[in-house]
């Protein structure tokens, strides 16, 4: 099937969406997600509640992860001398 114009912009505003321009339409966020969070700081707009929630979860996790593998004495070592 082959829209005119006229009949895609009818179309686009019937289902309530803006017209991409140049063909570079921004993908959607992926809200309440860490791949959401760094859509919005790409965008430089603030954080909505879910990709903020989802994004301290994610710096959680890498930071527990990073603890994982150190013992106590190699992280005070490692944040004292930079590298072991
Ligand atoms: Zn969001």
């Amino acid at each position: 099937m082959t829209l005119t114009e006229a009949e895609l912009d009818r179309l686009i505003k019937d289902i309530g969406l803006k017209k991409p321009r140049g063909g570079s339409q921004r993908k959607p966020i992926a809200h309440g997600t860490y791949k959401g969070a760094r859509q919005h700081r790409y965008r430089e707009e603030p954080l909505c509640e879910p990709c903020r929630i989802a994004e301290n979860a994610y710096q959680n996790e890498r930071y527990a992860a990073r603890r994982g593998y150190l013992t106590e004495e190699q992280w005070q070592a490692r944040q004292a001398g930079g590298s072991l």
